[in-house]
């Protein structure tokens, strides 16, 4: 298999070297064809190669590609900044454009201080997150983010920002506890760490409305959400929300908050925004956020060269155009429905297999040892890891999840646009790979 030499100098993998993509697949420069059941990471919102999405690309960069965002706005900014207004919930009508989740991350914590400021309440520094969770890779990001396997190395250069417990219905939630009361004392676990720091040094709290990454498709007991926006107002404590994966479409709304009709301070969105055909994230912000800052000091707490540059804007704004214009959102919630009975039927057969959640099509699942038990393999065991390769085998693409001890999950978020066929194709080959699977676990445990 052919290999890239500056990657191989810089990183010890062996990836192969991707060629080019068409719709749901991607193809290496060996010919291998490969179904994309991950969108890459939550991505690939559109597909990939979309032919209307190159050509916006190259009109814009032959009229102006770069334009720099303290001279000069430019009209994609400034329609797509409009359409997502129009698309999030009521009173978010602001938004500010970094260039990946990360950048939008660290700007909400900037945002928030600001805020805060502006009100009168310097002291209040702190965004806390939560356990299994994930919020980019920069040092702000990475100080919030629940994600312990992410963080040692960099340990004295975070934020001493505490996190809240996690929230795992399938681990955490009690025997005979329904989804309200679980709601309610994850909620109350939330507030709990805030008081423990004192309400007037906390700022903001961060969440991911549906965990991806880190847990694995982590959906919150019904609820749940709205009893934080409970505790943030209680508080006086912003509510940020991480749609970074979960955003644009990618759970059959626009946006995941919209689920538990939650209205957040501030709602980050990254990859699916441009689908991955330009490097863009962006903060979605509150008017009442504005409307204090523009008082006071100033609205922009500081952006990036390429914030809101021509070239990334016009590519959004088509791939938003397609989104709509197809209504691709119809298709996320039936394809979803395919995928999620899919799934539960494999996890039926394969005893192994256990806890198929998700929503629109972001999906995951675990493996376990013991079903009754819950058991996870042994976290040495890397079985996620070793599924992603097993799948890959199989020319499927998904992508591995969860935190130690819980390393044991996995997630399927395909293109928005997939079609019946396709789905059915992903789910013959997630079979064949289940199937090569079953070698590492015993029959122990099967219900
Ligand atoms: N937030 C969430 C929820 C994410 O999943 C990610 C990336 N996986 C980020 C933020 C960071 O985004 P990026 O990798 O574009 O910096």
């Amino acid at each position: 298999m052919a290999q890239s030499s500056l990657l191989k100098s810089v990183i010890d993998q062996n990836y192969p070297v991707v060629a080019y993509g068409k719709g749901v697949f991607l193809y290496d420069i060996d010919g291998n064809k490969y179904l994309d059941g991950s969108s890459g990471a939550m991505t690939a919102s559109i597909g990939h190669g979309v032919e209307e999405v190159a050509q916006a690309m190259k009109v814009q960069a032959e009229r102006i590609a770069f334009s720099y965002r303290a001279q000069f706005t430019n009209q994609p900014a400034e329609d797509l900044a409009r359409e997502l207004a129009a698309l999030a919930p009521d009173h978010i009508s602001w938004v500010y454009f970094v260039n990946s989740g990360s950048e939008a991350s660290e700007f909400a914590i900037r945002a928030a201080l600001g805020y805060w400021r502006d009100r009168g309440l310097p002291e209040k520094t702190k965004v806390l997150g939560r356990h299994t969770s994930y919020h980019g890779m920069t040092m702000g990001a990475l100080s919030m983010s629940g994600h312990p396997a992410r963080r040692p190395d960099y340990g004295p250069l975070l934020h001493a920002f505490p996190v809240a417990p996690p929230v795992h219905s399938y681990r955490y939630a009690r025997p005979g506890e329904s989804e309200l009361e679980y709601a309610e004392r994850a909620a109350a676990d939330f507030e709990q760490a805030i008081r423990a720091e004192d309400p007037q040094t906390v700022a903001a709290m961060i969440v991911e409305p549906i965990v991806g990454a880190a847990g694995g498709v982590l959906v919150p007991p019904v609820g749940y959400l709205q009893k934080l926006r409970e505790v943030c107002d209680r508080l006086n404590v912003l509510l940020i929300v991480d749609e970074v994966i979960t955003g644009m479409g990618r759970t059959g709304d626009w946006f995941a908050c919209e689920h538990e009709g939650v209205v957040p301070d501030m709602l980050l969105v990254g990859k699916g925004l441009s689908g991955g055909y330009a490097p863009v994230g962006a903060v979605l912000m509150h008017e009442h956020l504005i409307e204090t800052m523009r008082a006071h000091s100033g609205i922009a707490p500081f952006g990036h060269t390429f914030s809101a540059n021509p070239l990334s804007m016009a590519t959004c704004l088509a791939v938003l155009r397609l989104l709509q214009r197809e209504r691709v959102l119809d298709n996320v919630r039936q394809r979803g429905a395919q995928l999620a009975r899919g799934l539960r039927s494999l996890a039926e057969r394969y005893h192994f297999v256990d806890d198929v959640r998700g929503r629109g099509l972001l999906w995951g699942f675990e493996f376990v040892t013991d079903r009754q038990k819950r058991e996870t393999p042994d976290p040495e065991q890397q079985i996620s890891s070793a599924f992603v390769d097993v799948c890959f085998r199989e020319g499927l693409l998904v992508y591995p999840a969860g935190i130690a001890p819980f390393n044991n999950a996995a997630i399927i978020s395909p293109p928005l646009r997939i079609t019946e066929c396709e789905i059915e194709i992903l789910l013959e080959k997630l079979d064949l790979a289940l199937a090569h699977m079953s070698g590492c676990f015993s029959t122990r445990g099967a219900k």
